[in-house]
Protein backbone atom coordinates (compact mmCIF):
# COMPACT_ATOMS: atom_id res chain seq x y z
CA UNK A 1 0.00 0.00 0.00
CA UNK A 2 2.14 3.29 -1.15
CA UNK A 3 -0.06 6.77 -0.57
CA UNK A 4 0.89 10.45 -1.56
CA UNK A 5 0.65 12.53 1.67
CA UNK A 6 0.68 15.66 1.36
CA UNK A 7 1.69 18.59 4.19
CA UNK A 8 0.50 22.00 3.57
CA UNK A 9 2.98 25.15 4.94
CA UNK A 10 0.73 25.57 7.74
CA UNK A 11 1.02 21.78 8.76
CA UNK A 12 4.50 21.60 10.11
CA UNK A 13 4.01 19.75 12.72
CA UNK A 14 5.12 15.78 13.28
CA UNK A 15 2.43 14.69 14.68
CA UNK A 16 -0.23 16.15 11.99
CA UNK A 17 -2.79 13.44 11.38
CA UNK A 18 -1.81 13.32 7.89
CA UNK A 19 1.70 11.34 8.89
CA UNK A 20 -0.29 9.11 11.23
CA UNK A 21 0.24 5.54 10.63
CA UNK A 22 2.87 6.57 7.25
CA UNK A 23 5.33 4.51 6.31
CA UNK A 24 8.63 5.74 5.58
CA UNK A 25 9.66 2.58 3.19
CA UNK A 26 6.30 2.96 1.13
CA UNK A 27 4.50 6.15 1.08
CA UNK A 28 5.92 9.38 -0.63
CA UNK A 29 5.19 12.67 1.09
CA UNK A 30 4.64 16.00 -1.00
CA UNK A 31 5.15 19.58 -0.28
CA UNK A 32 5.32 22.74 -2.42
CA UNK A 33 5.75 26.55 -2.58
CA UNK A 34 3.71 27.22 -5.30
CA UNK A 35 2.55 30.49 -7.40
CA UNK A 36 -1.02 30.10 -6.48
CA UNK A 37 -1.07 29.88 -2.83
CA UNK A 38 1.78 32.81 -2.55
CA UNK A 39 -0.04 34.92 -4.86
CA UNK A 40 -3.44 34.56 -3.98
CA UNK A 41 -3.32 37.96 -1.88
CA UNK A 42 -0.74 40.57 -1.24
CA UNK A 43 0.84 38.42 1.82
CA UNK A 44 3.43 40.80 3.59
CA UNK A 45 7.17 39.63 2.81
CA UNK A 46 8.05 38.53 5.59
CA UNK A 47 5.08 35.97 5.88
CA UNK A 48 6.97 34.39 2.61
CA UNK A 49 10.06 34.19 4.15
CA UNK A 50 8.63 32.72 7.30
CA UNK A 51 6.92 29.51 5.72
CA UNK A 52 8.99 29.25 2.05
CA UNK A 53 11.98 28.75 4.76
CA UNK A 54 9.83 26.57 7.87
CA UNK A 55 8.75 23.98 5.26
CA UNK A 56 12.52 23.75 3.90
CA UNK A 57 13.59 23.21 7.32
CA UNK A 58 10.67 21.03 7.89
CA UNK A 59 11.30 18.82 4.46
CA UNK A 60 15.02 18.64 5.32
CA UNK A 61 14.11 16.94 8.83
CA UNK A 62 11.60 14.32 7.11
CA UNK A 63 14.48 13.62 4.49
CA UNK A 64 17.04 13.47 7.70
CA UNK A 65 14.32 11.09 9.37
CA UNK A 66 14.71 8.57 5.68
CA UNK A 67 10.97 10.01 3.89
CA UNK A 68 10.77 10.19 0.62
CA UNK A 69 10.22 13.67 0.28
CA UNK A 70 9.02 15.34 -3.43
CA UNK A 71 9.28 19.38 -2.43
CA UNK A 72 8.96 21.72 -4.96
CA UNK A 73 10.80 25.11 -4.54
CA UNK A 74 9.37 28.30 -5.61
CA UNK A 75 10.01 29.55 -9.12
CA UNK A 76 7.46 31.35 -11.18
CA UNK A 77 8.50 29.11 -14.10
CA UNK A 78 7.30 26.11 -12.52
CA UNK A 79 5.24 23.94 -14.68
CA UNK A 80 2.74 23.61 -11.81
CA UNK A 81 1.85 26.60 -10.46
CA UNK A 82 -1.22 25.15 -7.99
CA UNK A 83 -1.51 22.08 -5.78
CA UNK A 84 -3.37 20.42 -7.42
CA UNK A 85 -1.20 20.41 -10.77
CA UNK A 86 2.11 19.23 -8.81
CA UNK A 87 -0.06 16.60 -7.34
CA UNK A 88 -1.90 14.95 -10.04
CA UNK A 89 1.92 14.93 -11.85
CA UNK A 90 2.96 13.09 -9.32
CA UNK A 91 0.13 10.80 -9.82
CA UNK A 92 1.02 9.94 -13.17
CA UNK A 93 4.66 8.81 -11.98
CA UNK A 94 3.64 6.88 -8.48
CA UNK A 95 0.21 5.70 -8.91
CA UNK A 96 -0.66 5.79 -4.78
CA UNK A 97 -3.30 4.08 -3.91
CA UNK A 98 -4.22 7.21 -2.70
CA UNK A 99 -3.59 10.80 -1.68
CA UNK A 100 -4.12 11.51 2.48
CA UNK A 101 -4.19 15.44 3.87
CA UNK A 102 -4.65 16.91 7.17
CA UNK A 103 -7.97 19.51 6.39
CA UNK A 104 -6.64 23.03 5.76
CA UNK A 105 -7.37 25.65 7.21
CA UNK A 106 -8.95 27.56 4.44
CA UNK A 107 -12.55 27.31 2.99
CA UNK A 108 -11.24 28.40 -0.84
CA UNK A 109 -8.12 25.38 -0.52
CA UNK A 110 -11.40 23.02 1.04
CA UNK A 111 -13.02 23.90 -1.67
CA UNK A 112 -10.84 22.57 -4.22
CA UNK A 113 -9.13 19.52 -2.28
CA UNK A 114 -12.61 18.42 -1.88
CA UNK A 115 -13.03 17.82 -5.49
CA UNK A 116 -9.84 15.91 -6.00
CA UNK A 117 -11.01 12.44 -5.84
CA UNK A 118 -13.83 13.19 -8.37
CA UNK A 119 -11.43 15.51 -10.65
CA UNK A 120 -7.93 13.57 -10.05
CA UNK A 121 -9.68 10.09 -9.95
CA UNK A 122 -7.98 8.60 -7.15
CA UNK A 123 -9.25 8.18 -3.43
CA UNK A 124 -8.46 11.31 -1.39
CA UNK A 125 -8.46 10.61 2.69
CA UNK A 126 -8.78 14.42 4.34
CA UNK A 127 -8.38 13.53 8.22
CA UNK A 128 -9.25 15.76 11.07
CA UNK A 129 -6.70 18.77 12.33
CA UNK A 130 -6.48 17.09 15.80
CA UNK A 131 -3.56 20.18 16.70
CA UNK A 132 -6.94 22.63 17.69
CA UNK A 133 -8.75 21.36 21.34
CA UNK A 134 -12.58 21.36 19.82
CA UNK A 135 -12.85 19.49 16.83
CA UNK A 136 -15.34 21.00 14.57
CA UNK A 137 -18.24 18.57 15.44
CA UNK A 138 -17.86 19.67 19.67
CA UNK A 139 -18.11 23.51 18.56
CA UNK A 140 -21.02 22.73 16.08
CA UNK A 141 -22.69 20.78 19.06
CA UNK A 142 -22.02 23.77 21.45
CA UNK A 143 -23.21 26.21 19.35
CA UNK A 144 -26.24 24.53 18.05
CA UNK A 145 -29.94 26.33 19.09
CA UNK A 146 -27.80 29.23 20.32
CA UNK A 147 -29.12 32.58 18.95
CA UNK A 148 -25.47 34.55 20.19
CA UNK A 149 -22.37 32.45 20.42
CA UNK A 150 -20.37 34.07 23.49
CA UNK A 151 -16.65 33.14 23.46
CA UNK A 152 -16.20 33.05 27.58
CA UNK A 153 -19.20 29.86 28.07
CA UNK A 154 -17.20 28.18 25.22
CA UNK A 155 -13.63 29.09 27.05
CA UNK A 156 -15.15 27.57 30.17
CA UNK A 157 -16.04 24.20 28.37
CA UNK A 158 -12.89 24.86 26.96
CA UNK A 159 -11.07 24.89 30.70
CA UNK A 160 -13.06 22.00 31.59
CA UNK A 161 -12.61 19.61 29.05
CA UNK A 162 -7.95 20.44 29.09
CA UNK A 163 -8.58 20.87 32.82
CA UNK A 164 -6.07 24.20 32.39
CA UNK A 165 -6.16 26.36 35.80
CA UNK A 166 -8.33 24.08 37.55
CA UNK A 167 -8.19 22.98 40.60
CA UNK A 168 -9.00 19.13 42.20
CA UNK A 169 -12.80 20.37 42.94
CA UNK A 170 -13.38 21.54 39.30
CA UNK A 171 -13.36 25.49 40.12
CA UNK A 172 -10.96 28.18 38.24
CA UNK A 173 -7.87 28.65 40.21
CA UNK A 174 -7.68 31.90 41.48
CA UNK A 175 -11.66 31.95 42.54
CA UNK A 176 -12.49 33.62 39.05
CA UNK A 177 -12.96 32.32 35.47
CA UNK A 178 -11.97 35.65 34.19
CA UNK A 179 -9.22 38.22 35.59
CA UNK A 180 -9.59 40.76 32.46
CA UNK A 181 -10.70 43.67 35.12
CA UNK A 182 -6.98 43.65 35.90
CA UNK A 183 -5.70 43.76 32.54
CA UNK A 184 -5.98 47.10 31.62
CA UNK A 185 -3.18 49.09 32.76
CA UNK A 186 -1.37 51.98 30.47
CA UNK A 187 2.26 51.18 30.01
CA UNK A 188 4.45 54.48 30.95
CA UNK A 189 8.26 52.74 30.28
CA UNK A 190 8.46 50.91 33.53
CA UNK A 191 8.96 48.05 33.58
CA UNK A 192 11.19 48.08 30.51
CA UNK A 193 9.40 45.87 28.13
CA UNK A 194 11.92 42.56 27.02
CA UNK A 195 13.52 42.89 23.54
CA UNK A 196 11.31 40.68 21.08
CA UNK A 197 13.43 37.03 20.62
CA UNK A 198 15.40 36.94 17.80
CA UNK A 199 16.75 34.19 15.49
CA UNK A 200 19.27 35.14 13.27
CA UNK A 201 18.53 33.55 9.74
CA UNK A 202 20.22 30.73 8.79
CA UNK A 203 22.03 29.67 4.91
CA UNK A 204 18.36 28.35 4.01
CA UNK A 205 16.12 31.54 5.67
CA UNK A 206 19.02 33.82 3.64
CA UNK A 207 18.30 31.99 0.21
CA UNK A 208 14.81 32.53 0.61
CA UNK A 209 15.23 35.84 1.18
CA UNK A 210 16.49 36.81 -1.85
CA UNK A 211 13.91 34.59 -3.42
CA UNK A 212 11.42 36.53 -2.09
CA UNK A 213 13.27 39.65 -2.74
CA UNK A 214 13.73 38.74 -6.27
CA UNK A 215 10.14 37.56 -7.04
CA UNK A 216 7.81 39.05 -4.82
CA UNK A 217 9.40 42.73 -5.02
CA UNK A 218 6.16 44.45 -5.21
CA UNK A 219 4.01 42.55 -2.04
CA UNK A 220 3.65 44.30 1.28
CA UNK A 221 6.42 44.91 3.77
CA UNK A 222 9.53 44.65 4.36
CA UNK A 223 12.50 41.27 4.65
CA UNK A 224 15.16 43.38 6.50
CA UNK A 225 15.20 42.59 9.90
CA UNK A 226 14.12 39.02 9.39
CA UNK A 227 14.32 37.62 12.89
CA UNK A 228 11.44 34.74 13.42
CA UNK A 229 11.84 31.29 13.90
CA UNK A 230 11.96 28.71 11.56
CA UNK A 231 12.29 25.39 13.37
CA UNK A 232 10.16 23.21 16.50
CA UNK A 233 13.00 24.01 18.59
CA UNK A 234 13.43 27.79 17.69
CA UNK A 235 9.92 28.22 18.32
CA UNK A 236 10.02 26.25 21.49
CA UNK A 237 13.40 28.59 22.47
CA UNK A 238 10.73 31.92 21.62
CA UNK A 239 8.24 30.29 23.85
CA UNK A 240 10.81 30.04 27.04
CA UNK A 241 11.83 33.47 26.45
CA UNK A 242 8.36 34.95 26.78
CA UNK A 243 7.22 32.85 29.42
CA UNK A 244 10.47 33.94 31.38
CA UNK A 245 10.40 37.64 30.46
CA UNK A 246 7.06 38.81 29.45
CA UNK A 247 4.18 36.61 30.71
CA UNK A 248 4.29 37.83 34.35
CA UNK A 249 3.46 41.76 32.74
CA UNK A 250 0.93 39.70 29.80
CA UNK A 251 -1.65 40.40 31.42
CA UNK A 252 -1.46 44.26 32.74
CA UNK A 253 -0.41 45.17 29.91
CA UNK A 254 -2.24 43.49 27.89
CA UNK A 255 -4.49 46.25 26.13
CA UNK A 256 -1.47 49.02 26.24
CA UNK A 257 -0.10 50.89 23.06
CA UNK A 258 3.31 52.67 22.46
CA UNK A 259 4.71 55.05 20.96
CA UNK A 260 8.05 53.44 20.98
CA UNK A 261 7.69 50.04 21.88
CA UNK A 262 6.78 47.62 18.86
CA UNK A 263 5.75 44.07 20.61
CA UNK A 264 5.42 45.13 24.71
CA UNK A 265 4.82 41.70 26.56
CA UNK A 266 3.22 40.37 23.83
CA UNK A 267 4.52 36.61 22.73
CA UNK A 268 4.35 37.03 19.13
CA UNK A 269 3.95 33.34 19.24
CA UNK A 270 0.99 33.29 16.56
CA UNK A 271 3.10 33.01 13.71
CA UNK A 272 4.89 29.69 15.22
CA UNK A 273 1.37 28.07 16.46
CA UNK A 274 -0.70 29.05 13.45
CA UNK A 275 1.64 26.86 10.98
CA UNK A 276 2.87 24.02 13.07
CA UNK A 277 6.02 25.02 14.65
CA UNK A 278 4.45 25.14 18.27
CA UNK A 279 1.19 22.96 19.58
CA UNK A 280 -1.97 25.33 21.10
CA UNK A 281 -1.82 22.97 23.84
CA UNK A 282 1.68 22.88 24.61
CA UNK A 283 1.81 26.70 24.96
CA UNK A 284 -1.15 26.97 27.32
CA UNK A 285 0.28 23.94 29.37
CA UNK A 286 3.84 26.18 29.61
CA UNK A 287 2.01 29.13 30.55
CA UNK A 288 0.17 27.39 33.39
CA UNK A 289 3.26 25.75 34.94
CA UNK A 290 4.53 29.04 35.09
CA UNK A 291 1.80 29.83 37.68
CA UNK A 292 2.27 26.85 39.64
CA UNK A 293 5.92 27.86 39.77
CA UNK A 294 4.82 31.39 41.11
CA UNK A 295 6.75 32.43 38.18
CA UNK A 296 3.59 34.54 36.81
CA UNK A 297 0.44 35.93 38.17
CA UNK A 298 -2.89 34.38 37.92
CA UNK A 299 -4.03 37.61 35.54
CA UNK A 300 -1.53 36.90 33.05
CA UNK A 301 -1.77 33.45 32.75
CA UNK A 302 -5.27 33.62 32.54
CA UNK A 303 -5.56 36.02 30.11
CA UNK A 304 -2.82 34.47 28.08
CA UNK A 305 -4.37 31.11 28.19
CA UNK A 306 -7.78 32.51 27.46
CA UNK A 307 -6.62 33.95 24.05
CA UNK A 308 -5.77 30.87 22.68
CA UNK A 309 -8.14 28.09 24.70
CA UNK A 310 -11.00 30.61 24.02
CA UNK A 311 -10.47 33.23 21.07
CA UNK A 312 -8.21 31.53 19.34
CA UNK A 313 -10.77 28.27 19.23
CA UNK A 314 -14.02 30.27 19.24
CA UNK A 315 -12.59 32.35 16.16
CA UNK A 316 -12.21 28.92 14.47
CA UNK A 317 -15.52 27.38 15.19
CA UNK A 318 -17.37 29.82 13.66
CA UNK A 319 -15.17 30.31 10.90
CA UNK A 320 -15.96 26.69 9.83
CA UNK A 321 -19.69 27.05 11.25
CA UNK A 322 -20.62 29.82 8.60
CA UNK A 323 -18.10 29.65 5.73
CA UNK A 324 -18.65 30.36 3.14
CA UNK A 325 -21.57 32.51 3.66
CA UNK A 326 -19.71 34.38 6.37
CA UNK A 327 -17.17 35.92 4.36
CA UNK A 328 -20.27 37.77 2.36
CA UNK A 329 -21.75 39.56 5.49
CA UNK A 330 -21.86 43.22 5.41
CA UNK A 331 -24.68 43.96 8.14
CA UNK A 332 -24.21 47.44 8.63
CA UNK A 333 -23.81 48.23 4.78
CA UNK A 334 -20.03 49.70 4.34
CA UNK A 335 -19.17 50.75 0.96
CA UNK A 336 -16.26 52.68 1.72
CA UNK A 337 -13.11 51.71 -0.08
CA UNK A 338 -10.00 51.43 1.95
CA UNK A 339 -7.80 54.58 2.33
CA UNK A 340 -4.39 54.19 0.76
CA UNK A 341 -2.41 54.97 3.72
CA UNK A 342 -3.17 51.48 5.07
CA UNK A 343 -0.68 50.49 2.63
CA UNK A 344 1.76 52.83 3.03
CA UNK A 345 0.99 54.16 6.80
CA UNK A 346 1.50 57.65 5.56
CA UNK A 347 -1.01 59.54 7.65
CA UNK A 348 -0.91 62.64 10.27
CA UNK A 349 -3.23 60.28 12.54
CA UNK A 350 -0.08 58.79 14.81
CA UNK A 351 -2.48 55.94 16.24
CA UNK A 352 -2.31 54.38 12.78
CA UNK A 353 0.70 55.56 11.57
CA UNK A 354 2.35 53.79 14.34
CA UNK A 355 0.65 50.28 13.88
CA UNK A 356 0.84 50.22 10.33
CA UNK A 357 4.30 51.54 9.82
CA UNK A 358 5.38 48.41 12.72
CA UNK A 359 3.09 46.05 10.77
CA UNK A 360 4.89 47.08 7.10
CA UNK A 361 8.33 46.68 9.06
CA UNK A 362 7.22 43.57 11.11
CA UNK A 363 4.45 41.75 9.75
CA UNK A 364 3.05 42.19 13.12
CA UNK A 365 0.97 44.39 15.19
CA UNK A 366 -0.24 43.26 18.88
CA UNK A 367 -4.22 42.71 19.33
CA UNK A 368 -5.00 45.93 20.32
CA UNK A 369 -2.90 48.07 17.87
CA UNK A 370 -5.39 45.68 15.18
CA UNK A 371 -8.50 45.84 17.06
CA UNK A 372 -8.67 49.34 18.58
CA UNK A 373 -6.71 51.39 16.01
CA UNK A 374 -6.74 49.98 12.24
CA UNK A 375 -9.85 48.01 12.98
CA UNK A 376 -11.20 51.14 14.84
CA UNK A 377 -10.57 53.24 12.00
CA UNK A 378 -12.12 50.99 9.63
CA UNK A 379 -15.27 50.48 11.81
CA UNK A 380 -15.99 54.15 12.44
CA UNK A 381 -15.49 55.01 8.43
CA UNK A 382 -17.42 51.92 7.76
CA UNK A 383 -15.27 50.63 5.30
CA UNK A 384 -16.25 47.59 3.07
CA UNK A 385 -15.82 44.87 5.13
CA UNK A 386 -13.94 42.85 2.07
CA UNK A 387 -11.50 45.59 1.26
CA UNK A 388 -10.67 45.64 4.79
CA UNK A 389 -10.28 41.40 5.26
CA UNK A 390 -8.11 41.27 2.46
CA UNK A 391 -5.62 44.00 4.57
CA UNK A 392 -5.50 42.09 7.36
CA UNK A 393 -5.37 38.66 5.63
CA UNK A 394 -2.04 40.08 3.63
CA UNK A 395 -0.72 42.27 6.30
CA UNK A 396 0.43 39.60 9.27
CA UNK A 397 2.91 36.61 9.75
CA UNK A 398 0.20 35.06 11.17
CA UNK A 399 -2.86 35.58 9.16
CA UNK A 400 -4.71 32.58 7.71
CA UNK A 401 -8.22 32.97 6.47
CA UNK A 402 -10.21 30.75 9.74
CA UNK A 403 -8.46 33.04 12.18
CA UNK A 404 -8.43 36.14 9.87
CA UNK A 405 -11.44 36.16 8.78
CA UNK A 406 -14.05 36.25 11.91
CA UNK A 407 -11.44 38.42 13.95
CA UNK A 408 -12.10 41.24 11.45
CA UNK A 409 -15.38 40.86 9.77
CA UNK A 410 -17.31 39.74 13.23
CA UNK A 411 -14.77 41.25 16.06
CA UNK A 412 -13.98 44.17 14.14
CA UNK A 413 -16.38 45.28 11.68
CA UNK A 414 -19.63 43.80 13.37
CA UNK A 415 -20.37 42.70 9.70
CA UNK A 416 -22.52 39.57 10.92
CA UNK A 417 -24.96 41.45 12.91
CA UNK A 418 -23.17 40.55 16.35
CA UNK A 419 -22.82 36.66 16.17
CA UNK A 420 -19.71 37.07 17.65
CA UNK A 421 -19.46 40.27 19.69
CA UNK A 422 -22.34 41.25 21.43
CA UNK A 423 -21.55 44.74 20.51
CA UNK A 424 -18.86 46.80 18.26
CA UNK A 425 -15.38 47.96 19.73
CA UNK A 426 -16.45 51.42 18.10
CA UNK A 427 -14.13 54.21 20.23
CA UNK A 428 -13.34 57.67 20.20
CA UNK A 429 -10.15 59.12 20.39
CA UNK A 430 -10.51 59.09 24.35
CA UNK A 431 -9.64 55.32 24.20
CA UNK A 432 -6.45 55.04 22.40
CA UNK A 433 -5.14 58.10 24.49
CA UNK A 434 -5.79 56.47 28.23
CA UNK A 435 -4.34 52.86 26.84
CA UNK A 436 -0.90 54.99 25.06
CA UNK A 437 1.28 57.71 24.71
CA UNK A 438 0.49 58.08 20.81
CA UNK A 439 -1.68 61.51 21.13
CA UNK A 440 1.06 63.49 22.79
CA UNK A 441 3.14 63.00 19.72
CA UNK A 442 0.24 63.37 17.23
CA UNK A 443 -0.39 66.69 15.45
CA UNK A 444 -4.72 65.94 15.64
CA UNK A 445 -5.34 67.20 19.13
CA UNK A 446 -7.46 64.09 21.17
CA UNK A 447 -9.40 66.99 23.45
CA UNK A 448 -10.98 68.58 19.99
CA UNK A 449 -13.83 67.52 18.60
CA UNK A 450 -15.11 69.28 15.86
CA UNK A 451 -12.07 72.52 15.19
CA UNK A 452 -9.79 71.26 12.22
CA UNK A 453 -7.12 69.74 14.29
CA UNK A 454 -9.50 67.97 16.25
CA UNK A 455 -8.79 64.01 16.47
CA UNK A 456 -10.57 62.41 13.32
CA UNK A 457 -11.68 59.27 15.35
CA UNK A 458 -13.65 61.77 17.83
CA UNK A 459 -16.58 63.07 15.03
CA UNK A 460 -16.23 59.46 13.49
CA UNK A 461 -17.28 57.41 16.41
CA UNK A 462 -20.51 60.21 16.75
CA UNK A 463 -20.90 59.87 13.26
CA UNK A 464 -20.77 55.82 13.79
CA UNK A 465 -23.11 55.70 16.84
CA UNK A 466 -25.70 58.45 14.95
CA UNK A 467 -25.41 56.64 11.04
CA UNK A 468 -26.80 53.18 12.82
CA UNK A 469 -28.62 54.12 15.53
CA UNK A 470 -31.22 51.64 14.25
CA UNK A 471 -28.35 48.90 13.97
CA UNK A 472 -27.40 49.42 17.81
CA UNK A 473 -30.16 51.58 19.94
CA UNK A 474 -31.77 48.61 21.16
CA UNK A 475 -29.27 46.80 22.18
CA UNK A 476 -28.78 47.36 26.28
CA UNK A 477 -25.19 47.62 26.22
CA UNK A 478 -25.16 50.42 23.74
CA UNK A 479 -27.86 52.09 25.52
CA UNK A 480 -25.62 54.78 27.24
CA UNK A 481 -23.97 55.92 24.29
CA UNK A 482 -27.36 56.97 22.96
CA UNK A 483 -28.11 58.60 25.91
CA UNK A 484 -25.06 60.94 25.90
CA UNK A 485 -25.39 61.67 22.01
CA UNK A 486 -28.79 62.33 22.43
CA UNK A 487 -27.92 64.56 25.81
CA UNK A 488 -25.53 67.12 23.52
CA UNK A 489 -26.84 70.34 22.09
CA UNK A 490 -28.02 69.82 18.64
CA UNK A 491 -25.89 72.38 17.78
CA UNK A 492 -22.41 70.83 18.61
CA UNK A 493 -24.35 67.16 17.13
CA UNK A 494 -24.64 69.43 14.05
CA UNK A 495 -20.89 70.18 14.32
CA UNK A 496 -20.16 66.72 14.99
CA UNK A 497 -21.38 65.00 12.04
CA UNK A 498 -20.14 67.83 9.59
CA UNK A 499 -16.88 67.60 10.76
CA UNK A 500 -17.20 63.39 10.56
CA UNK A 501 -18.24 63.75 6.89
CA UNK A 502 -15.86 66.26 5.97
CA UNK A 503 -13.08 63.71 6.85
CA UNK A 504 -15.01 61.06 5.18
CA UNK A 505 -14.81 62.80 2.31
CA UNK A 506 -11.42 63.87 2.19
CA UNK A 507 -10.22 60.87 4.17
CA UNK A 508 -6.98 59.74 2.08
CA UNK A 509 -5.77 63.42 3.46
CA UNK A 510 -5.78 62.37 6.89
P1 LIG B 1 -0.59 37.45 22.28
O1 LIG B 1 -1.20 38.75 22.60
O2 LIG B 1 0.67 37.09 22.98
O3 LIG B 1 -1.71 36.33 22.51
C1 LIG B 1 -1.38 34.96 22.68
C2 LIG B 1 -1.98 34.10 21.61
O4 LIG B 1 -3.38 34.09 21.70
C3 LIG B 1 -1.68 34.50 20.19
O5 LIG B 1 -0.42 34.04 19.80
C4 LIG B 1 -2.81 33.85 19.41
O6 LIG B 1 -2.49 32.53 19.10
C5 LIG B 1 -3.94 33.84 20.42
N1 LIG B 1 -4.93 34.90 20.17
C6 LIG B 1 -5.06 36.06 20.83
N2 LIG B 1 -6.16 36.73 20.42
C7 LIG B 1 -6.71 35.97 19.46
C8 LIG B 1 -7.86 36.13 18.64
N3 LIG B 1 -8.66 37.20 18.76
N4 LIG B 1 -8.11 35.18 17.74
C9 LIG B 1 -7.32 34.10 17.61
N5 LIG B 1 -6.23 33.90 18.38
C10 LIG B 1 -5.94 34.82 19.29
N6 LIG B 1 -4.59 36.24 15.02
C11 LIG B 1 -4.01 35.38 14.17
O7 LIG B 1 -3.40 34.41 14.61
N7 LIG B 1 -4.11 35.57 12.82
C12 LIG B 1 -4.77 36.62 12.29
O8 LIG B 1 -4.84 36.75 11.07
C13 LIG B 1 -5.37 37.55 13.17
N8 LIG B 1 -6.03 38.64 12.69
C14 LIG B 1 -6.59 39.51 13.56
C15 LIG B 1 -7.25 40.62 13.06
C16 LIG B 1 -7.87 41.51 13.91
C17 LIG B 1 -8.61 42.68 13.37
C18 LIG B 1 -7.81 41.30 15.30
C19 LIG B 1 -8.49 42.24 16.24
C20 LIG B 1 -7.13 40.21 15.81
C21 LIG B 1 -6.52 39.31 14.95
N9 LIG B 1 -5.82 38.20 15.44
C22 LIG B 1 -5.25 37.32 14.57
C23 LIG B 1 -5.76 37.91 16.88
C24 LIG B 1 -4.57 38.54 17.62
O9 LIG B 1 -4.51 39.92 17.35
C25 LIG B 1 -3.27 37.88 17.26
O10 LIG B 1 -3.38 36.49 17.44
C26 LIG B 1 -2.14 38.37 18.17
O11 LIG B 1 -2.01 39.76 18.04
C27 LIG B 1 -0.88 37.65 17.81
O12 LIG B 1 0.21 38.17 18.52
P2 LIG B 1 0.85 37.42 19.76
O13 LIG B 1 1.23 36.05 19.38
O14 LIG B 1 1.91 38.31 20.31
O15 LIG B 1 -0.41 37.35 20.71
FE1 LIG C 1 -4.89 58.83 17.25
FE2 LIG C 1 -6.50 60.90 17.67
FE3 LIG C 1 -4.63 60.31 19.43
FE4 LIG C 1 -3.96 61.30 17.05
S1 LIG C 1 -5.11 62.33 18.65
S2 LIG C 1 -2.98 59.58 18.12
S3 LIG C 1 -5.49 60.39 15.74
S4 LIG C 1 -6.37 59.05 18.88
Amino acid sequence: MANLILILGDQLANDISALEGADPNCDTLVMAEVHEEASYTNHHKKKLVLLFSAMRHFAKRLEQDGWQIHYQHYHPDNQHQSLEGVVSSLLEDLRPDKIITTECGEWRLHEQISQWQERLGVPVEIRADTRFIASKHEFADWAEGRKQLRMEFFYREMRRKTGLLMNPDGKPEGGNWNFDADNRRKWTGKPPAPAPFRIEPDAITREVIDLVEQHFPDHFGVTEGFHFAVTPEDAQEALNYFIEFALPCFGDYQDAMSDTEDWLFHSILSPYINCGLLDPLAVCEAAARAWYAGQAPINAVEGFIRQILGWREFVRGIYWLHMPGYAQENRLGNTRALPWFYWTGETKMRCMHKAIDATRRNAYAHHIQRLMVTGNFALLAGITPDEICDWYLAVYADAYDWVELPNVLGMVMHADGGYLGSKPYAASGKYIQRMSDHCANCHYKVSKSTEPDACPFNSLYWHFIDRHRADFEGNPRMGMMYRNWDKQKPEKREALLKRADYLLKHIEEL
